[in-house]
């Protein structure tokens, strides 16, 4: 019997960072070293659910009566919750009513919603500044936005080069929309400057393009309130925007695909117009979020201690990371690198990214065992007082 529909299908090779995983497990070395996917590890390569989550999911499944369906916003108060979070008391956008969330599978869902929002809107293609995030495109692309790619970080000068970024960002126009990572920048851990980001704005303003802001490490970087700084000003200054926020690292639910697409309107009638949209293409997506994380998250933020617990466990998180770079740094000085690797510690989040090619990362990881993306990216979680002299040898070798 013949098949037309699916006999022409070609085998997609699998997403670049899940390979990696998946090589690193085949990998029978025992001195092996993952510095490749995105999650927070402690020294003995563990990713533990943090204690308030553990407590909060504790009291919901003792009390939990019901497995019917959520709402398209999600849980009771997650999004409320959210936006107190992400924009503080007292937020001028935030007493006008002009912000709104709703719940979505992860930070991916809501990028695939307000990409779609954008698309309804009229958007025909989305800016972002060059390396970015390998899944941003494919996300982008399924809403049919056509990805743009703007110079945005030097690899041989290890910092971002603005002169060049803000050279393509005045000239977009008021069809246009630029992608900006909220913090922690992933892959380059390069963060724009409060004073960069209020140029990008003076430009959004004077130009009229729209921003879409993905905040997935919100509390990795400096603290809450610093990190929050681009989603605050977005609001503070521009009439509309939109905002993706991930729950996976700084509550540690990656699995349980919890985060929020954020709308700013620009008052509080257009806020609940977006995000009428916002649910009515979530209910011809996935129709409505799954309940777990978010209601851990919610209950989590509702309550004085647990919110504490959590904020103080965020906390060890993001010293344990910069305490590896701190580590990186001081042991490549000791080991004669001289300065070659301090721009780590200028760096923030999770990732930094390493000078070096496609094929020096092949050798990092045939010959000394060392895994990263072809594109140079390290995960600091996985560097530790066991490893670090390793990884410092392994890039003497391979790239100096
Ligand atoms: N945005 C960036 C830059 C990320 O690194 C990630 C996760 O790695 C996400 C968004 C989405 O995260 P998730 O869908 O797992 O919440």
């Amino acid at each position: 019997m013949s098949d037309p529909m699916f006999s022409d299908l070609k085998l997609v090779q699998p997403d670049a960072i899940l390979g990696l995983s998946a090589a690193f497990r085949a990998d029978t070395r025992e001195d092996k070293i993952d510095l490749g996917v995105g999650v927070f590890r402690t020294p003995d390569n563990r990713t533990p659910v943090m204690q308030a989550v553990a407590d909060a999911q504790n009291q919901l499944v003792e009390n939990e009566t019901t497995k019917v369906y959520l709402p398209p916003e999600g849980a009771p108060g997650f999004g409320e919750a959210i936006v107190d979070l992400l924009f503080g008391a007292g937020h001028p956008a935030a007493k006008d009513a002009r912000l709104a969330a709703i719940q979505t599978p992860g930070g991916c869902g809501a990028l695939r919603i307000g990409a779609e929002l954008l698309a309804r809107s009229g958007a025909k293609s989305i800016h972002v500044g060059e390396p970015t995030w390998a899944n941003h495109k494919p996300l982008m692309q399924a809403a049919g936005l056509e990805v743009i790619a703007l110079p945005f970080y030097n690899k041989e000068k290890c910092a971002i080069d603005f002169d060049d970024f803000m050279g393509g960002v005045e000239r977009l126009g008021k069809d246009n929309v630029l992608l900006l990572h909220g913090c922690c920048h992933n892959p380059t851990g390069a963060d724009l400057t409060n004073a960069q980001i209020d140029a990008i704005f003076d430009a959004a303003e004077s130009q009229g393009f729209a921003v879409f802001i993905d905040t997935a490490y919100h509390g990795f970087g400096e603290s809450l309130d610093a990190d929050a700084y681009m989603a605050r000003e977005a609001a503070r200054r521009l009439p509309s925007a939109l905002i993706a926020y991930s729950c996976s690292k700084n509550f540690g639910l990656y699995r349980e695909r919890a985060g929020a697409l954020i709308a700013v309107g620009r008052d509080a009638e257009h806020a609940k117009i977006m995000v009428s949209h916002m649910t009515s293409l979530a209910r011809g997506n996935y129709s409505m979020p799954p309940a777990h994380g978010g209601l851990i998250v919610s209950k989590i933020l509702h309550d004085d201690s647990l919110r504490a617990a959590w904020k103080n466990e965020l906390d060890h998180m993001r010293g344990a990371v910069i305490g590896n770079r701190e580590l990186l740094v001081k042991t490549a000085r000791e080991m004669q690198l001289g300065d070659r690797l301090d721009f780590i510690t200028r760096q923030r989040g999770m990732f930094s990214m390493l000078p070096v090619t496609k094929e020096q990362t092949d050798v990092f990881r045939e010959k000394h065992g060392v895994y990263m993306t072809g594109n140079g990216r390290i995960n600091m979680c996985g560097v530790n007082t066991s490893n670090v002299e390793a990884i410092v040898t392994a890039y003497k070798d391979v790239a100096v």
